[in-house]
């Protein structure tokens, strides 16, 4: 059976709320899940404008959170226009995507969960967050739909995946196979209440990208139409992208992102960092 439509995007109206942590819950050691709620996740008025409630339509939909500098008690925002947010450039806010894992409506929650990996305001913020803390949110601005029609669904990634993994394996309907392999630190970093998934440990002297790559071929099937779901460290995601075309899989049937970049050290960081920039200007230049 052949892929019958591909993914599509769904814009959503743009918001941004303040909300409260209602809990915390220590999912496994490097995975902290930190519950928000408030009156902002219904329709309310900001400002002069009426905005709406919050929603989500897809098992991958993020939100940025924003959060104060280090060194600074409040966060700064930006302003909620009417349809979009206007962004402040001096100081700018400081904003990073977290996946929902969970939004209960009539609950009046919605679960975040956050690697905790020892730097960055936001692993930082997530460490010490409690009850009562204030956290500003906006999003999401777009849903992608995945494709009607595959006959398998393959996602992969390392555990910033793993919300969205986790969110695709309980809300699975589609009558597509589902298959997830996902690269953590050990097992006690897996998430044995998802069924179904493939753990892939961290091993030294092995590169995360070769060892998640390795079990994703392993993993794939060999034949039918399939979609291909892809998210994490950059590297990662550029070698999966390569399996991808080797297992055929078309350019519209893989939805492939990074979500973060390891830093790199020495020479080939100096080298990268002089690429980065010449790529940036040349964009800069283009806009
Ligand atoms: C669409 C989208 C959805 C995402 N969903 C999630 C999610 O649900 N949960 C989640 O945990 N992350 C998620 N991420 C990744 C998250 O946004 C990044 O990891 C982000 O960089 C964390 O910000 P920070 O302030 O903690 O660290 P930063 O200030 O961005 O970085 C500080 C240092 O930490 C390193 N670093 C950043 N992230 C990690 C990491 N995960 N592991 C090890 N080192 C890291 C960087 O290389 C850098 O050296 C998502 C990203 C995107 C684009």
């Amino acid at each position: 059976m052949p892929v019958t439509s591909p993914s599509r995007r769904l814009d959503l109206p743009i918001v941004l709320r303040e909300l409260r942590v209602l809990r915390t819950t220590e999912v496994t050691p490097r995975m902290r899940r930190i519950t928000v709620g408030g009156e902002q996740l219904r329709a309310f008025r900001s400002g002069d404008l009426d905005v709406t409630a919050f929603r989500t339509e897809a098992a991958d939909d993020y939100v940025k959170v924003f959060l104060a500098e280090e060194g600074e008690s409040e966060p700064v925002l930006p302003e909620q226009h009417d349809g979009h947010l206007h962004w402040p450039r001096k100081p700018a806010p400081v904003a990073r995507a977290y996946t929902v894992r969970r939004f209960d409506a009539d609950l009046g929650e919605l679960d975040l969960d956050f690697v905790v990996h020892g730097h960055g305001v936001a692993g930082n913020w997530a460490r010490d967050a409690k009850p009562g803390d204030v956290l500003h949110l906006a999003g999401p601005k777009a849903s992608t739909i995945p494709p009607v029609g595959a006959e398998w669904w393959l996602l992969a990634g390392d555990e910033t995946a793993l919300p969205a993994v986790g969110r695709y394996v309980e809300t699975h309907e589609d009558s597509a196979a589902l298959h997830a392999v996902v690269l953590v630190d050990g097992p006690a970093e897996e998430q044995s209440e998802l069924p179904g998934v493939t753990w892939v440990h961290r091993r030294p002297g092995v590169s995360d990208a070769t060892l998640l790559a390795d079990a994703v071929r392993a993993a794939a099937p060999r034949s039918g139409d399939g979609w291909m779901w892809v998210a994490g460290e950059a590297a990662i995601v550029r070698e999966l992208r390569s399996v991808a075309k080797e297992l055929g899989i078309p350019k519209h049937q893989l939805d492939a992102s990074g979500y973060w970049r390891a830093p790199v050290v020495g020479a080939l960081a100096r080298v990268r960092a002089l690429r980065d920039q010449a790529v940036e200007s040349l964009e800069t230049r283009r806009r």
